[in-house]
């Protein structure tokens, strides 16, 4: 075997997965059978074979510990994880098919919970009057005020994008919103000529055909990467428990420990921490508001409630 090398993962298919190695060359995998769970995103130490068998190069020996990990729920394994070392979700936003605090917030509170950064992008901006940007921006000051970043650009007309890259860059990043806000015409737009790298794979070689449930590691030329699939965009509110979803709302975290009963469900109660904070203006309603609607979503254990947004 050769000596060990430092990798990332760009994609994971069964018992193999493809290894970037640091001269941006990638190379097919076996896993050493002690390796529990590998996913995009993985830092890896793996080692070149003395030939290549059937298409595999190396052997993927040992991964690194995650910053982060994303997660869904799996029907056979419970949690399962499907991407790793992500800084930041974008949470693509716009007005057209409906722009909506409540949406957002649905992804704020699932980013907060596996501790990635969200980063607010409103696209579409060039469908806006002056008047129209003016109101949503209002709605868009609350985010921050909360301290998130946000960001405006329109993905057909190339707006805004110069800044984007400028988040992106130095960063590991995935795009997540509702169907329809543009998130593949952003992709697009940032990496006009996407192809992937195959360095020593053999595309004959008929193994792990790449299909398209597989996340998968790209490299914005401008800098930074994306870790993408339809799995990965579809990232929501999957399996958190509703007790969970005030800790998501960071401007709440000071509140929740002052209420006076310790099961306060912050709606009715009496001595309520939260809710006088909502009256007197130290959390803005329309926060609150959106708080609730989540948490009679998830509830009412409505059909729809692990349904992505
Ligand atoms: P996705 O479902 O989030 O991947 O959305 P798409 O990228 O498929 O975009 C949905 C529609 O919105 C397409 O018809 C795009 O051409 C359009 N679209 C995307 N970005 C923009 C934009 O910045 N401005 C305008 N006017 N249309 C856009
Ligand atoms: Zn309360």
């Amino acid at each position: 075997l050769g000596k060990k090398q430092e990798g990332v993962i760009i994609s994971r298919f069964g018992q193999h997965a493809d290894v970037e190695d640091e001269n941006g060359i990638i190379h097919r995998c076996n896993l050493r059978r002690s390796i529990a769970s590998l996913v995009t995103g993985d830092r890896v130490v793996w080692r070149l074979g003395n030939e290549q068998l059937q298409g595999i190069s190396g052997i993927i020996e040992a991964v690194h510990e995650r910053r982060s990990v994303l997660t869904r729920p799996d029907f056979y394994d419970g949690i399962k994880p499907i991407a790793a070392n992500i800084d930041q979700i974008v949470i693509v936003s716009s007005v057209v098919p409906e722009f909506s605090t409540n949406i957002i917030d649905r992804y704020i509170v699932a980013a907060e919970d596996v501790k990635i950064r969200p980063v607010i992008l409103l696209n579409k901006i060039d469908l806006l009057s002056p008047n129209e940007l003016f109101t949503i921006n209002q709605q868009l000051q609350t985010y921050r005020d909360i301290g998130y970043e946000v960001w405006q650009v329109s993905s057909t007309e190339g707006k805004g994008l110069d800044g984007l890259q400028s988040l992106l860059k130095d960063n590991t990043t995935i795009f997540v919103g509702q169907s329809g806000v543009g998130k593949s015409s952003l992709v697009n737009a940032l990496m006009p000529e996407l192809h992937i790298q195959v360095g020593d794979v053999s595309v004959k070689s008929g193994l792990g055909t790449h299909t398209t449930t597989t996340a998968r590691l790209y490299h914005f030329p401008s800098g930074g990467d994306l870790i993408d699939s339809p799995g990965v965009r579809e990232f929501s509110l999957w399996h958190m428990k509703p007790e969970e979803i005030a800790n998501g709302f960071i401007e709440f975290r000071d509140f929740l420990g002052e209420c006076r009963f310790r099961d306060c469900k912050h709606k009715n109660d009496p001595g309520c921490a939260l809710q006088d904070a909502v009256a007197k203006g130290k959390i803005k309603k329309v926060r609150f508001n959106n708080y609730v609607r989540i948490l009679e979503t998830m509830l009412d254990n409505r059909p729809d409630r692990h349904i992505p947004v």
